[in-house]
Formats: structure tokens, C-alpha cells, sequence
């Protein structure tokens, strides 16, 4: 018998409304996710958990960051140095969704932005004009 298996992939969006979400989430996980709230520093469930997990988002469960590359920077907020392979990239200003990050990049950080053109817009750098 042929069964149908519903595969996930990175472009497979996840939509609910506000009043699904608050129903889902817990008040800090509502405020963060959907409100771009910020927790308060040193008060939440992972800055300090030294477990190994993989880290996954909280209103998804799209895997975004292993245990082996968190580290303690001090900041009172889990801290990573690598997402796994396809986190999205937003604008931190306006919440605008503009691609995703990989880990097979030539610099030396190994990270590629791989970005929407359509998310950017190139403004040309002027030139001071000569006298
Ligand atoms: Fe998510």
C-alpha cells in the first residue's frame, strides 16, 4: 500500500495567525517570536545549559543550532558561533525576510549569505565630485 510521507524542507512555510500562535506559545515565546521581544539578559532557559541538543525553534521546530557551537560570550543570551546549514537571514531592522546562511563559504568564517536580489537594492556609491 502506497503512503504518502510529507517530507520538510526549508521552503516549506509555516503560516498561522496571531490568535494560533498565542494559543500555541507560551507568553515569553509570543513576545520573542512573533513581537520581536528581547528577554531579559541572564534570565532565560539556555544562556547557561551546557547539554547537548540541537537547538530548534521554538515555534517551528526548524533545527537552527547544534550544542557543539554554543559558547559562553557573557551575554547573559545563548550564544552561538555557526546556525546549522539554512537558518534564515532577516533584516534586523523591519523583520524583512531576505535568504538563508550555509556553511560551505570561502571566507574565513566559511559562512555563504545566499540573498534574495529582489530583497536588496544596490544604491551606487557616490562620488565627491572633482574640482
Ligand atoms: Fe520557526
Amino acid at each position: 500500500m502506497l503512503r504518502t510521507q510529507r517530507i520538510e524542507t526549508m521552503s516549506e512555510k509555516v503560516t498561522k495567525s496571531e490568535d494560533e500562535w498565542r494559543a500555541e506559545l507560551s507568553p515569553d515565546q509570543f513576545r520573542v517570536l512573533r513581537q520581536k521581544g528581547t528577554e531579559r539578559a541572564f534570565t532565560g532557559a539556555y544562556w547557561n545549559n551546557h547539554d547537548e541538543a540541537m537547538y530548534v525553534c521554538a515555534g517551528c521546530g526548524a533545527k537552527l543550532f547544534a550544542s557543539d557551537t554554543k559558547y559562553d560570550s557573557g551575554s547573559g543570551w545563548p550564544s552561538f558561533t555557526a546556525p546549522t546549514s539554512g537558518v534564515e537571514v532577516m533584516c534586523s531592522r523591519c523583520g524583512g525576510h531576505l535568504g538563508h546562511v550555509f556553511d560551505d563559504g570561502p571566507g574565513p568564517g566559511g559562512k555563504r549569505f545566499c540573498i534574495n536580489s529582489a530583497s536588496l537594492r544596490a544604491e551606487p556609491k557616490k562620488e565627491t565630485p572633482q574640482k
